[in-house]
């Protein structure tokens, strides 16, 4: 098939709801995706920060080759051994006291689980979340998403129980997290919004609010989680535990699965019935997050993200320095955002042209979050096209 027979069946047959980049993927490798015709790109964009393993990493394949023949769905009716080894491994990555795990599907699933799980637990009705947060699209996750480019037009789905208040405001948290307040939910570092990064004094404000008044803190980790941030969990950065974890995307380095990972004894509150989904922790999805966790560990993915982070970020800092286009270099890892206004977009399709994908986050931030295991040769071919790119602004 050729890109226009592809672009006329999507024209013809499916929902228009994605502005889509004149390009179709059929193959990928490492950080590489190649198009039908086999043109390479480099991929920054890794599935919005989901391929962590890059594309088509052996032990991925081997796992869920190996799960499909032996098994591909059973009922959470049921018991299996892929579930059992996942709950045990998260628990030894996830730095919350005596952590247990429930698997769901996206990451608006995941938020959707801690956000029921605090309303129950605490008995409270009212949830804090911040102004340009993304939270998912489902109606209670697009009722914590504080953005009216996402809201406008499901107003009657939306649930009135949510208070917005200002990212990093700390203010703010202490006049909106009260005693009736289930639940604060937040992300560290604002993917959608730009890759803002939080302050430490505004996430420990709100454990130390969520404490004094009886809320859930639950830490949305969806893009911040598996390692993206140089930690396995962005809140590390923090010095901070949250009651609740929802992540995804990582997870299962292309797979669907979500998960909220929480205390033991907040979990409690979920008995036989309250919560549930069919798909969930299917063995499938299960076996593809064992074998992205074990990978990381085996190829410490984790301490390895956080030093070419490091480093790529220092050296963006360096080469922006006298371009006033660029107004900040800002995130953590492998999640990197230079704020560079309406020139971010062209700059987008500057890097297309030389055979890179790369994302705009919030309409003027360059977003790069690539796989894990990008290597330093892709990362200089981007540096080389941003310093062309800013030379001639
Ligand atoms: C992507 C994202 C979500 C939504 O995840 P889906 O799998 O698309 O439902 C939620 N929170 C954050 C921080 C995200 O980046």
């Amino acid at each position: 098939m050729k890109f226009d027979e592809v672009k006329t069946l999507y024209d013809s047959y499916l929902f228009q709801n994605y502005g889509r980049e004149a390009l179709c993927i059929a193959r990928g490798e490492r950080e590489m995706v190649y198009d039908l015709d086999g043109k390479e790109y480099i991929d920054f964009v890794a599935g919005i920060a989901v391929n962590c393993l890059g594309h088509n990493h052996p032990a991925i394949v081997k796992a869920i080759s190996e799960q499909a023949g032996r098994m591909i769905h059973v009922s959470n009716l049921y018991y299996t051994k892929e579930q059992a080894e996942l709950g045990e491994a998260l628990a030894s990555i996830t730095p919350v006291p005596n952590a247990v795990s429930m698997f769901c599907n996206s990451g608006a699933e995941a938020n959707e689980a801690a956000l029921k799980l605090a309303v129950k637990h605490t008995k409270k009705s009212r949830v804090v979340t911040c102004w340009n947060s993304f939270h998912g699209r489902t109606s209670a996750s697009l009722s914590a998403t504080a953005q009216p480019k996402y809201q406008e037009g499901y107003e009657p789905l939306l649930s009135k129980a949510f208070d917005y208040i200002n990212y990093d405001d700390v203010e703010a948290l202490k006049a909106w997290v009260t005693s009736n307040t289930a639940a604060v939910l937040l992300e560290v570092i604002q993917g959608e919004a730009g890759v803002i990064p939080a302050s430490t004094e505004f996430i420990k404000t709100a454990r130390d609010l969520c404490d004094e008044k009886g809320a859930m803190l639950i830490i949305d980790e969806v893009q911040t989680g598996m390692g993206r941030t140089g930690r396995w969990f962005g809140f590390e950065h923090y010095g901070i535990e949250p009651d609740i974890v929802s992540m995804a995307k990582g997870l299962g380095g292309g797979v669907p699965i979500g998960a909220i990972v929480a205390r033991r004894d907040v979990a409690k509150t979920f008995t036989p019935g309250s919560h549930g989904t069919t798909f969930g922790g299917n063995p499938l999805a299960c076996a593809a997050a064992n074998a992205v966790i074990t990978t990381m560990k085996e190829e410490r993915l984790v301490e390895r993200t956080d030093a070419i982070g490091s480093t790529w970020k220092a050296q963006i800092e360096t080469m922006v320095k006298k371009h006033t286009s660029v107004k900040a270099v800002r995130g953590k890892g492998l999640m990197i955002g230079i704020e560079m206004g309406d020139k971010a977009k062209e700059f987008q399709k500057e890097a297309f042209c030389q055979g890179m994908l790369i994302n705009v986050a919030g309409g003027k931030t360059v977003r790069l979050v690539p796989p894990l295991i990008v290597r330093m040769e892709s990362i200089s071919k981007l540096n080389r096209c941003l310093g062309d790119f800013l030379s001639r602004q």
